[in-house]
C-alpha cells in the first residue's frame, strides 16, 4: 500500500482484491493485514472472518456486502460499483474475500469491472478453503501413493445456465481427489450423476463446514449414503466436501479437532483492540471465541487536565500505573509533551498486575514496585512493607471513575495524591462484526471478564443470557463484581492476567466438570 504522502498527492485510490482466508485469523497473510491496516474502506463478505476488522483503523469506513440473514445485501453490481465509486473519490479500498479472491465466488467479475472502470487494483492472494478445509479436517488433498491430481469444482453454477458444465463422466474417469465447493445442498443430485456414472460406491466423501474456525465439523460418509447424512445431520453451507481416498488418512492426521477446547463456544468481553490476546490464545487451544466487546476505550473527558499532571510527572516521588491502559494513555500523552524519556526525572514506578508492569517494561522503564496480588489493597501494603507513604507525592494514573480504594487508602496514610485521569470506558454499541448477532443466535458455554468493568458492561448491554453460559473471571474484585450482580462464578484466575485466566479455563473443562 502506498505511504499517505503518495496516496495524498494522487486523487484516484487503488482498489486491493484481498484473499482473507478460509476462517483462521493466522491464515491470513502479511500482505492482506497490511492492506486492512491501511485501508481508508474496507468492503467485505460473510465468509471473510470479521475479526479482522480489529486491524483496521478506527476511522476507516467498514461495509458489510454479504449476504446475512434478514440483512439487506447489496447484490453484485452495487459492489462493484461502490467499490469503484470510493476508489474515485481517492480512496484506497480494500476489497475482502473469503479464501482466495480468485477461487470461485466471483472475484474474476469484480476485478474485471474494476479494471473496466479504469481503477488501479492488486490483487492479494489467498489460502483457499478448498485447500485449508481439509487439511484442518486431517485431509492432505495429495498423497503420493493414492493420487496424482486434484480437481475443484463448484457445486453451485451459475444459475441462468440452463445445463450443467460439468462433465460428471470426465471427472470420473480424470479420477484423483476432488474438491467441491459450494455443493452441500446440491449434494443429493451431484453424488447421485457421480454414482451414475459409475464411481465406486464406497469412494469416501468427507464435509467440512466452516472449516478452520472454531466451529469447524467434518462429516463424513461415502459416495453412496453421504447425502442421506447431510440430511440427518441437517449440515449445512459453507461447506467443502473432498471425494476420494485421501479422506481415509484423516484416521491419523487429524489434528485441529482434537485440541482440549475444541467445540467450545467461548465469549471475550474485552475491547475491539484489546481482545487479541485472550482469544488467540483460546483459539489456539480449539476454542470457538465470539469477541464481544462491550467496551472501548476513549480519551478521558478532560484531557487538558490530564496533559497538565503528565507534564508534572517529574515532579512526584511516584507514579503508579494501575492499568496497561493507563500505561498507554500516560506516554502517549508524555511522548507529546516531551521528546526526551529522561524528563520522567526521578520519579518510581509502580505497577498493578503483570499485565500492567509488563506495559512499562515496554517503555524501556524499570518498575520499581509490583505487589503480588492485583488487588489495590496489596498495593498499599506493598508500599507500607518498603517504608509507608507519609509525605510521599503520588500519581496515579487511572481510568475515570475507577474504585477509589487505592487514592482514600493513600491520602489516609499520608501521602499526597493526584489522580490522572488517562481514559474513560464507554459501553461498545456498536456490532461491527457481527459477534452479538452470532451470540444471540447461537449462545455460547462459556464468558470471559477481565474486569469489573466488563461485567458491568456486558450486562448493561441487555442480552438475554444463554441457557448454560458459565462465568470465568480473571479474578476476586471481578467475581465479587459478577456476583454481586447475581451471577454465578464457575472458574476464577489464580493469576490475574490472561494467561492464568487459560489455565483456569484449561483446568476446568480438562477436569471435566463442564455444566
Ligand atoms: N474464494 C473462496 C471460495 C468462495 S465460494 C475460497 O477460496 O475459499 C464459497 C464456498 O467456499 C462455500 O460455499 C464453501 O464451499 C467454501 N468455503 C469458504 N470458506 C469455507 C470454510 N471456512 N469452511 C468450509 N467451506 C468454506
Amino acid at each position: 500500500m502506498e505511504t499517505k504522502t503518495e496516496s495524498n498527492r494522487k486523487s484516484a485510490g487503488k482498489v486491493y482484491l484481498v484473499g482473507a482466508g478460509p476462517g483462521d485469523l493466522g491464515l491470513v497473510t502479511l500482505r492482506a493485514k497490511e492492506c486492512i491496516e491501511q485501508a481508508d474502506v474496507i468492503v467485505y463478505d460473510h465468509l471473510a472472518n470479521s475479526e479482522m476488522l480489529g486491524w483496521a483503523r478506527d476511522d476507516a469506513e467498514i461495509i458489510y456486502a454479504g449476504k446475512r440473514a434478514g440483512d439487506h445485501a447489496l447484490n453484485q453490481e452495487e459492489i462493484n460499483k461502490l467499490i469503484v465509486e470510493k476508489s474515485r473519490e481517492g480512496k484506497n479500498v480494500v476489497r475482502l474475500k473469503g479464501g482466495d479472491p480468485f477461487v470461485f465466488g466471483r472475484g474474476a467479475e469484480e476485478a474485471k469491472d474494476i479494471a473496466d472502470a479504469g481503477s488501479a487494483f492488486e490483487i492479494v492472494p489467498g489460502i483457499t478453503s478448498a485447500i485449508a478445509g481439509p487439511a484442518y479436517a486431517g485431509i492432505p488433498v495429495t498423497h503420493r501413493a493414492e493420487n496424482s491430481h486434484v480437481t475443484f469444482f463448484t457445486g453451485h453454477e451459475d444459475p441462468s445456465k440452463l445445463e450443467s458444465s460439468i462433465d460428471y463422466a470426465a471427472l470420473v474417469r480424470l479420477g484423483g481427489t476432488q474438491v467441491m465447493l459450494m455443493g452441500v445442498e446440491r449434494i443429493e443430485p451431484i453424488t447421485r450423476e457421480m454414482l451414475a456414472k459409475g464411481v465406486r460406491p464406497d469412494l469416501p466423501v468427507a464435509l467440512v463446514r466452516w472449516a478452520t474456525t472454531g466451529r469447524q465439523q467434518t462429516l463424513l460418509g461415502t459416495l453412496e449414503n453421504i447425502a442421506r447424512r447431510v440430511v440427518e445431520a441437517e449440515f449445512e453451507s459453507p461447506a467443502v466436501a473432498v471425494f476420494g481416498d485421501v479422506v481415509a488418512l484423516r484416521k491419523d492426521l487429524s489434528w485441529y479437532e482434537r485440541r482440549p477446547l475444541f467445540g467450545k463456544r467461548i465469549v471475550v468481553t474485552r475491547t475491539r483492540k484489546q481482545a487479541g490476546a485472550l482469544s488467540k490464545q483460546l483459539r489456539a487451544l480449539g476454542a470457538d471465541v465470539i469477541e464481544l466487546p462491550t467496551i472501548r476505550i476513549e480519551p478521558p473527558t478532560d484531557l487538558l487536565e490530564f496533559g497538565e499532571l503528565v507534564q508534572d510527572a517529574h515532579a512526584y516521588d511516584w507514579i503508579v500505573f494501575t492499568s496497561p491502559n493507563g500505561v498507554d494513555a500516560f506516554f502517549k500523552m508524555f511522548f507529546k509533551l516531551y521528546d526526551d524519556a529522561r524528563e520522567i526525572g526521578g520519579a518510581k514506578i509502580a505497577a498493578i498486575g503483570p499485565a500492567t508492569a509488563q506495559r512499562v517494561r515496554e517503555f524501556h522503564l524499570r518498575v520499581d514496585l509490583q505487589p503480588e496480588e492485583s488487588v489495590a489493597e496489596a498495593v498499599v501494603k506493598e508500599f507500607q512493607k518498603q517504608g509507608g507513604v507519609e509525605n510521599l507525592r503520588i500519581l496515579l494514573a487511572r481510568a475515570e471513575k475507577a474504585r477509589d480504594v487505592l487514592p482514600k487508602e493513600f491520602s489516609r496514610l499520608g501521602a499526597i495524591v493526584d489522580e490522572a485521569f488517562a481514559y474513560r470506558t464507554v459501553p461498545e454499541t456498536r456490532d461491527i462484526t457481527g459477534a452479538r448477532s452470532r451470540f444471540l443466535d447461537e449462545g455460547a458455554d462459556l464468558i470471559t471478564f477481565t474486569s469489573s468493568s466488563t461485567v458491568e458492561n456486558f450486562l448493561a448491554l441487555g442480552l438475554p443470557w444463554p441457557k448454560g453460559m458459565q462465568v470465568a473471571t480473571i479474578g476476586p474484585i471481578t467475581s465479587k463484581t459478577a456476583r454481586d450482580n447475581g451471577l454465578k462464578v464457575d472458574m476464577e484466575a489464580r493469576r490475574h492476567d490472561i494467561d492464568g485466566l487459560i489455565d483456569a479455563i484449561r483446568e476446568y473443562f480438562g477436569s471435566g466438570k463442564t455444566a
